[in-house]
């Protein structure tokens, strides 16, 4: 095992933070052991890290947009040159396969590069008024931005957080997840690599409910996006609110997929076991409720544990896994404590899965088999709460409007899909789904071309898409009396 020289944090373009002092340990979920040692940012670290963007910030926002540009370019091309160096980090610290984690890292490449592409738009209007005169609006950047991210997708979360909001001017400053900062720190120095001026972004470890709070409490911080639980948005929410802060929260999700009677079942199949299975089971947009017509429910059920039972459960460094550990102990523990749960109450039916495997080596990390549950009872928690990690509850349903209304009956609404080849049933489902993404026979897929939230308890604002710079910008209308 190699310990690594305890990793800083970046602030004011430089690696800071005592570690002498107290640092906290990141370990491999896969194995157990200790991959680095990181600094626990203490308040005066996050004082630091917001005085070095709030002295950075008019340089940076003087910098025409190509310039920010140019510098996401060279970024974009670095990560590609690294990518296999970073994989491999970010499937120690995460768990991750090495093949997701290439994919995500290619995601924030093309993050940079979709909104270096955005720099035209840069600009404010013209605006004929009644009377002599006429009016113009100009766009200002809002100052320091900040952002708190979680552990299931750093480097994808960093790239939807950092872009928008430095190409459009303002500074920054990154709270990664307590877990998994060995990525998103490397990626902010090959930021600083690509000529990104000392202070522009600036990443403070540590933990939570100190580092993340003194982050979100700083009067010098105007705009906070945070990404992760319902309850811990809501605290962000509160703090933000009484320093009259922007905030943008993306949070949990429990996506439903609805399969009717003349979906391609093959193709369904296919997609169920990635959009549950992938990251396992680790994704804000995973499927996690199954409603299936009754009339294709034996058949697609057979075609889904067969696929599932093909899926290889492993450290994700070794090419042949298909499924890595979950990222943490207490992510486990309630997977585990779910499938109990199942048993002792006999809410459902466990078709494939429910235990740890048993591989050489499964004892010393988070493992959990890809599990099915069918017949599930409609007041089993795997229905009502945000299931994240590898288990799927399966519900059947008579038809559109059974499923429909079932997988509208959830307190959050961030994606939903619709399998069919039906163009009414399609539209039903894109009109009706309570859902902030609508898929139509896919699921999971996402692009920075495309705005991404949820609806109720999923949070509120959007991340991507073109109309997200208006959310790091300020419009200041200038009216001119002409004689
Ligand atoms: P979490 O416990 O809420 O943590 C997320 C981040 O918030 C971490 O950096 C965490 O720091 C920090 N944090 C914890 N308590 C805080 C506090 N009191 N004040 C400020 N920051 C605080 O969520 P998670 O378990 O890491 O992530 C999983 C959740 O994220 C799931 O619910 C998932 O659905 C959601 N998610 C949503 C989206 C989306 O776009 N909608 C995308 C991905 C994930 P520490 O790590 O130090 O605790």
């Amino acid at each position: 095992m190699q310990i690594m020289v305890a990793m800083k944090m970046q602030i004011n373009g430089k690696a800071a933070g005592a570690c002498g002092g107290e640092c906290f340990e990141v370990k491999n979920p896969a194995t157990g052991e200790l991959i680095e040692q990181v600094p626990k940012g203490t308040e005066e670290d996050v004082s630091l890290a917001v005085d070095a963007a709030v002295s950075a910030f008019e340089g940076w926002a003087s910098t025409s947009p190509q310039q920010r540009g140019m510098v996401f370019y060279r970024a974009a091309g670095l990560v590609r040159q690294r990518k296999e160096e970073l994989a491999a980090l970010l499937t120690q610290e995460q768990g991750k396969t090495l093949s997701e984690a290439r994919n995500e890292l290619e995601g924030f490449a093309h993050v940079l590069e979709y909104y270096c592409g955005l720099t035209g738009s840069l600009r404010g209007d013209f605006v004929p008024v009644p009377g002599n005169g006429y009016a113009f609006t100009v766009k200002k950047p809002l100052g320091v931005c900040a952002a708190i991210i979680p552990w299931n997708m750093p480097a994808l979360i960093m790239g939807w957080k950092i872009a928008p909001a430095l190409i459009s001017g303002n500074t920054f400053v990154l709270k990664p997840a307590s877990n998994t900062p060995l990525t998103n720190l490397t990626l902010a120095s090959i930021l600083n690599e690509a000529g990104l001026p000392a202070g522009v972004l600036n990443v403070v470890t540590g933990p939570g409910e100190t580092t993340g709070e003194s982050l979100v409490r700083n009067s010098n911080v105007r705009k906070i996006s945070f990404t992760g639980e319902s309850k811990t948005g809501k605290r962000v929410a509160e703090l933000a609110a009484s320093g009259m802060k922007r905030v943008a929260l993306e949070l949990g999700g429990s996506d439903p997929m609805i399969v009717c009677d003349d979906a391609d079942i093959e193709s369904a199949v296919a997609g169920a076991v990635r959009g549950r299975f992938y990251n396992c089971g680790q994704t804000c947009t995973a499927v996690k409720r199954l409603y299936v017509f009754e009339s294709v429910a034996e058949e697609f059920t057979r075609k889904l544990e067969a696929g599932v039972k093909k899926l290889k459960v492993g450290n994700g460094l070794d090419k042949t896994t298909d499924m890595g550990p979950l990222s943490n102990r207490r992510q486990l523990e309630f997977i585990k404590e779910l499938v109990v749960e199942v048993k002792e109450k006999d809410e459902g039916k466990i078709i494939t899965g429910g235990k740890v495997p048993a591989f050489k080596g499964s004892d010393k990390g988070y493992f959990f088999e890809p599990t099915l549950v069918s017949d599930v009872s409609g007041d089993s928690r795997l229905l009502k709460e945000e299931v994240f990690g590898p288990l799927l509850p399966i519900v059947t349903v008579k038809n559109l409007e059974e499923a429909i209304g079932e997988a509208n009956r959830s307190i959050y609404g961030l994606g939903a899909s619709i399998w069919t080849k039906n163009l009414d049933r399609i539209r039903a489902g894109c009109e009706q789904l309570n859902a902030g993404i609508i898929w139509v026979n896919q699921h999971l897929k996402v692009a920075p071309e495309v705005p991404f939230g949820g609806v109720k308890e999923s949070g509120f604002g959007r991340e991507n898409g073109p109309d997200i710079l208006s959310e790091y910008l300020e419009t200041r209308t200038i009216m001119v009396k002409t004689p």
